[in-house]
């Protein structure tokens, strides 16, 4: 038996509302699962931490986002639209559920065309209820937006304390209140109007990709070559099966007419292809609008999803997130940075030379550690501070000053003439040897 659609349209919108909820609330080690905190400077990816400093992800992040559009829209055309965007799961929230089955606003969800009568004073109490119901989602969907850049306990923590946290307060406020405005009066107008995505689109189809279509061989054409309307088709003078009940377009929120090609507006929604699926029941044919490939339906075959273009993208893909898990694996949970100071050295009365240099220390892991370092490559330099290990807390940063000292006659210049030393530091953890990281920095003498 044949699945509507729009059934499995919303199977998949409750799927992915549900996940977007639960998603922040899962932690891996104490960590999310995808957390980019402007607060902390931290990127949370599956559990583990990435700082600032090592945000050298974010790059294949991004690549991984574009090239993943790109396959998508090659392989299914607009399906992101249609099946998992944002607007489009709002728009059948706001206008399906609540003007059309609760409010009765509008009669029909089959009629998408017929706007709500306002010159009938009820109709304006129904819109403003319908509003006012839409902002509470609209506040929850904005809170768990932000969830993915504050941790949800230190956003409820904030919410305790609002007026320290003005500025939290104001994205959240903003993020709802431009949501209701775009889904309660923009509509499908964004979609059409102002997604860029709508634009690029189109550059990335072939003949292959899967859209909403009309059968012109089984429907008969509508529009000619240029889009002008040609005369109707009628069912009883030629073989054309399309009937012209206008279902197809009644249905459509872009209000587009599908027969006439594709068409930048199109969201893929596939509600044209259930309508007319309806229709043509009663004839029990199958109906003439598909979700398939303009080759398929002309020669009558199976999509072709394996092609050049997309194979080429998934190797493409998978190269990206190879080098991705790769870097990620050699995640360093210590970073040091060292400054010298700007004083080059300083001679003792009894001839050693000392070397001042300021350590930052930075744990990156979730557990403390207690840091030690050693030169390796001029072992008869002496650490005159710290004496003692450095004990840093998980995500903790501590600086440290340093001093180095050459006693007099202890350490052979390579070079009668060098007076800058190169130094190779190990700095490494007390109690796990694996833990350890490798620096450059130089020692001076006169
Ligand atoms: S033509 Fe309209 S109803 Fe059909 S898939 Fe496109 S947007 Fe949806
Ligand atoms: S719903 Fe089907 S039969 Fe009716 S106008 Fe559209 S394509 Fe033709």
């Amino acid at each position: 038996m044949f699945t509507y659609y729009r059934i499995r349209r919303y199977a998949l919108y409750l799927l992915i509302s549900l996940f977007l909820i639960v998603i922040p609330f899962i932690q891996i080690d104490g960590n999310q699962i995808f957390l980019l905190s402007f607060d902390h400077r931290q990127l949370h990816l599956f559990g583990i931490v990435f700082n600032v400093q090592e945000l050298y992800l974010m790059p294949f992040l991004l690549m991984m986002l574009f090239i993943g559009i790109f396959f998508m829209t090659t392989l299914g055309g607009r399906v992101w639209c249609g099946w998992s965007c944002p607007q489009t799961i709002f728009r059948v929230i706001y206008r399906d559920l609540i003007e059309t089955k609760i409010l009765g606003l509008r009669k029909k969800i089959s009629n998408k065309q017929k706007k709500p009568d306002y010159h009938i004073k009820i109709n304006i109490v129904k819109k403003i209820i319908g509003v006012l119901l839409f902002s509470c989602i609209a506040l929850c969907a904005a809170g768990v937006f932000l969830f993915y850049f504050i941790p949800p306990k230190e956003f409820f923590l904030y919410l305790q304390n609002p007026m320290e946290h003005k500025v939290l307060l104001g994205f959240w406020l903003c993020i709802a209140i431009f949501l209701i405005f775009d889904i309660t009066f923009m509509a499908e107008n964004f979609c059409i109007y102002m997604c860029p995505y709508a634009r690029v689109q189109s550059v990335l189809y072939d003949n292959n990709t899967i859209m909403a279509i009309y059968d012109n061989n089984r429907g008969g054409a509508v529009y000619s070559k240029e889009g002008n309307l040609l005369l109707a088709p009628k069912k009883q003078d030629s073989n054309n099966e399309c009937i012209n009940c206008h279902q197809c377009v009644k249905v459509c929120p872009t209000h587009i007419d599908i027969r006439k090609g594709m068409q930048l507006e199109c969201i893929n929604c596939l509600e044209c292809v259930d309508a007319c699926g309806d229709v043509m029941k009663k004839f029990q044919k199958p109906s003439l609008i598909q979700w398939s490939s303009p080759n398929a339906v002309q020669t009558k075959s199976k999509v072709k999803y394996l092609r050049g273009a997309t194979i080429g993208y998934v190797i493409v893909l998978c190269i990206v997130m190879g080098i991705m898990i790769f870097m990620g694996s050699k995640k360093e949970s210590i970073l040091v940075n060292i400054d010298r100071n700007t004083q080059l050295y300083e001679i003792r009365k009894n001839g050693a030379i000392d070397n001042f240099y300021i350590f930052l220390f930075e744990n990156t892991d979730n557990k403390p550690h207690t840091y030690k370092f050693e030169i390796l490559n001029h072992p008869g330099l002496e650490i005159l501070k710290p004496k003692e290990a450095i004990k840093v807390d998980a995500g903790g940063k501590i600086k440290q000053v340093v001093i180095l000292r050459k006693k007099q006659g202890d350490m052979q210049k390579s070079k009668d003439s060098q007076t800058t030393i190169p130094l190779q530091i190990k700095i490494y953890d007390l109690d796990d040897p694996k833990i350890f990281i490798l620096r450059k920095t130089i020692f001076v003498t006169p």
